[in-house]
């Protein structure tokens, strides 16, 4: 067996180090998700075969989740093994797979081609499936209460690492692996319905492959998995340029603006980013973006005891909301899931609760989000590479 170099452990960033530039480091190999439907073609050409070739492959990826040769009996049979291994090289291989919620939650931990890991999460609820996934692996934002964070960047992962993750959910789903793998009321198999970029990484400091790993998403079958762009959700610190490149790109993703706190002074220490852009500025575009897109953005807010659910931050936060217009925003407090070490916990539940009816007397449709995953270390903010 090869030997793997590992990548070298990135030092852990000091408080509020912010990290843009992901580490140098070798390329994961190219696959049939990388590329649209002209590079595919352009990719099988190039290794000597027909171009029509590049739509089967993708229908077997895209349409079936099929990555092996034997199934591929459409494909001349000495062409298969070639055109697989040239544009299907395996990228996430599985390390371990924990259930939790009565194993309605799955979470996978995949190592990458270079030793790297990442983790991505299955959940199925009443009616739809959403699949949490990675954008990176670590995280260059550095939030003191996220497990990521605290991690540091390793590396961006690629167009078909982010695209690979939400096919093994895929795959996943129609192997049966959640329970009542069929849905009862048309009696076909699930899809993952949503995708949430809510796993490790911060998506928008990965634009160009992000938005890519979208598009592959979005397109119809068989160029891609044919999913709503309504239902996938881009989630971010709040990177105020990257915010309006993507209002401007034509695809109308939900935005999730990672808030945490209505005022500078606490923000600058939970999102460090917000030293950079601050919470109007965060809030200013969150609004673009909903003008441009008429998608309602998403605030989240991870409710810590004693940090920020206090009454008057509750009672700000609504008013900074209601001031830049109605039915523009919903809010999400989620109590916070602790890591492992933390000096913090979650807020007591008649704090959230009158942190949400604060905000719901000034007209913001508030919902406290779950927090599926938690005994398995695989909810919002704990997905860590350490815990492999
Ligand atoms: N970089 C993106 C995606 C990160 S994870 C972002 O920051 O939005 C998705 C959400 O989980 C973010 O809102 C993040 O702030 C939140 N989160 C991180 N750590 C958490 C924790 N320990 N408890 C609850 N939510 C957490």
């Amino acid at each position: 067996m090869p030997t793997v170099d590992l990548p070298a452990p990135t030092p852990r960033p000091t408080p509020g180090q912010l990290t843009f530039t992901a580490p140098r480091r070798s390329k994961p190999p190219t696959h049939l998700a990388d590329l649209d439907p002209a590079g595919r073609k352009a990719a099988v050409e190039a290794l000597g075969h027909k171009g029509f070739r590049a739509a089967q492959l993708s229908t077997h990826y895209f349409e079936h989740f099929v990555d092996d040769p034997a199934e591929m009996t459409d494909l001349p049979k000495a062409e298969r093994a070639s055109l697989v291994q040239e544009l299907m090289p395996p990228l996430l291989t599985p390390v371990r797979t924990l259930e939790a919620d009565d194993g309605q939650t799955i979470k996978s931990v995949w190592r990458l081609f270079d030793g790297a890991l990442v983790e991505s999460v299955l959940m199925r609820y009443p009616g739809r499936v959403t699949m949490c996934i990675s954008s990176q692996a670590g995280c260059g934002m550095n939030c003191p209460f996220c497990a990521t964070g605290q991690e540091g960047l390793t590396r961006n992962l690629s167009t078909a690492e982010i695209v690979e993750q939400v096919v093994a959910g895929a795959r996943m789903l129609r192997a049966g692996q959640l329970p009542g793998g069929v849905d009862e009321d048309r009696e076909s198999p699930l899809r993952v319905s949503n995708v949430v970029f809510m796993g490790m990484g911060e998506a928008l400091a990965n634009y160009r492959r992000a938005i890519d790993a979208i598009r592959r998403l979005v397109e119809p079958p068989p160029s891609g998995l044919g999913m709503s762009a309504r239902h996938i959700t881009m989630s971010t610190v709040g990177l105020v340029p990257a915010i309006d490149k993507l209002a401007a790109e034509g695809i109308p993703v939900t935005l999730a603006l990672s808030l945490h706190a209505p005022d500078d002074e606490l923000r600058n220490e939970l999102v460090p980013i917000n030293n950079r852009w601050s919470v109007d500025e965060a809030l200013d575009a969150a609004y673009r973006y909903y003008e441009k897109t008429g998608r309602r953005v998403s605030i989240e807010y991870a409710l810590i005891r004693d940090i920020n659910d206090h009454a008057w931050r509750a009672d700000l936060l609504g008013e900074k909301l209601a001031a830049r217009g109605s039915g523009w925003v919903h809010v999400n407090p989620i109590p916070l899931n602790p890591t492992p070490g933390s000096k913090w916990t979650a807020s007591r539940h008649g704090v959230e609760q009158q942190f949400v009816e604060r905000l719901r007397a000034r007209g913001i449709p508030t919902t406290v989000r779950d927090t599926r995953g938690s005994d398995i270390d695989g909810a919002c903010g704990q997905l860590a590479a350490s815990t492999a």
